[in-house]
């Protein structure tokens, strides 16, 4: 019998779990050095250019290669919660009923059906982790914490944190920076480097390519600079959303005006776009073409000519 009088002991931090949707090897682009970069599940906004429409969801969901499915409906009939139907042919997932259960994956003759996202431990992290201990060493990386947007998930990357900064291994959080200034405050305690996003400076432009205000995220920016001494901003550059030259001129401003030393640049690509159709989900810039070399070249340019240390690429 338990004593009421008697706290419960903490739970051991090895055993929180979180949603991960991939976990990269050998990642260059995501802090200094080689890098493991693990994505967290589930993000607050909905950017129009997102390459990941897999990471906003918070939850482990079905995604499906159309391309593959023979129609056999196999999926339909071993799904134990009805949440597969056909439509049009078609054998689509009700999200809503799917419990990501991954027997219609197992079962799927064609490989068509996959998962996007698993609950893991800390523990399962930090196994995948230490096979690459001795790459971070040589090369000076460590791990960078992606999303999705992983402030979303804070007990589990807290968790993270704190079991790679027992062991030793530079940590980096890749955040669009819309969360609570006390989780990101807790965060920022535990890590070594930001990667933060400005997206758009205008409020009413970023609620509409993002879905969300960037009150909080630009507040959070400049409260982070004040108490945390590596930031490094990182601005995708989408033609006709970002690209724009008021945008960039207001991001250097902002960059420069909070004393911040430098700029990633990201220049969109299309990468990701057929995961919009396995997810069954519009993609809203299907006709915006990568930026230039010479467009992204000038807009880097300006922005040394501010002063700042500008890379292309992160
Ligand atoms: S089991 Fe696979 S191949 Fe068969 S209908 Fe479902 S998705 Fe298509
Ligand atoms: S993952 Fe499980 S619950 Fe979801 S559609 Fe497949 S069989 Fe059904
Ligand atoms: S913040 Fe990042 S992960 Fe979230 S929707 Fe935007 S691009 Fe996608």
């Amino acid at each position: 019998m338990t004593d009421p009088d008697v706290p419960a002991p903490a739970p051991d931090p090895a055993s929180v779990t979180g949603v991960v949707f991939r976990v990269e090897r050998f990642a260059v682009h995501d802090g200094p050095g080689i890098r493991t970069t693990v994505f967290l599940k589930g993000c607050p906004l909905r950017c129009w250019w997102c390459h990941s429409p897999e990471s906003q969801s918070p939850d482990p969901e079905i995604l499906i290669h159309p391309d593959r499915c023979e129609r056999c409906g196999t999926c339909l009939t071993v799904c134990p919660n009805g949440a597969v139907v056909e439509e049009n042919g078609r054998f689509v997932t009700v999200a809503a009923r799917c419990e990501a259960c991954g027997t219609c994956v197992e079962e799927c003759p064609c490989g068509a059906r996959a998962l996007a996202g698993d609950r893991v431990t800390v523990a399962q992290v930090m196994e995948a982790i230490e096979r690459d201990v001795v790459f971070f060493d040589e090369s000076g990386g460590g791990v960078t914490f992606s999303g999705g947007e992983p402030l979303m998930q804070p007990e589990f990357l807290a968790a993270l944190l704190d079991a790679c900064r027992a062991r030793g291994i530079h940590t980096a959080v890749d955040t669009a920076g819309m969360a609570p200034w006390e989780v990101l405050r807790g965060i920022a305690a535990k890590t070594d480097l930001f990667l933060f996003d400005v997206k758009i400076v205008d409020d009413e432009r970023h609620r509409k390519f993002t879905g969300g205000s960037n009150v909080q995220i630009l507040e959070n920016l400049g409260r982070l600079t004040r108490l945390h001494g590596d930031i490094r901003v990182r601005f995708p550059l989408v033609p006709g959303v970002t690209a724009d030259d008021e945008n960039v001129r207001r991001v250097a401003h902002l960059v420069h005006s909070l004393g911040l030393p430098g700029v990633d640049l990201l220049p969109y690509h299309r990468a990701g776009l057929a995961k919009y159709a396995r997810l069954g989900v519009e993609y809203r810039l299907p006709d915006t073409g990568i930026p230039s070399g010479m467009a992204v070249k000038a807009i880097a340019e300006r922005l040394a000519g501010l002063g700042l240390q500008v890379r292309i690429g992160g």
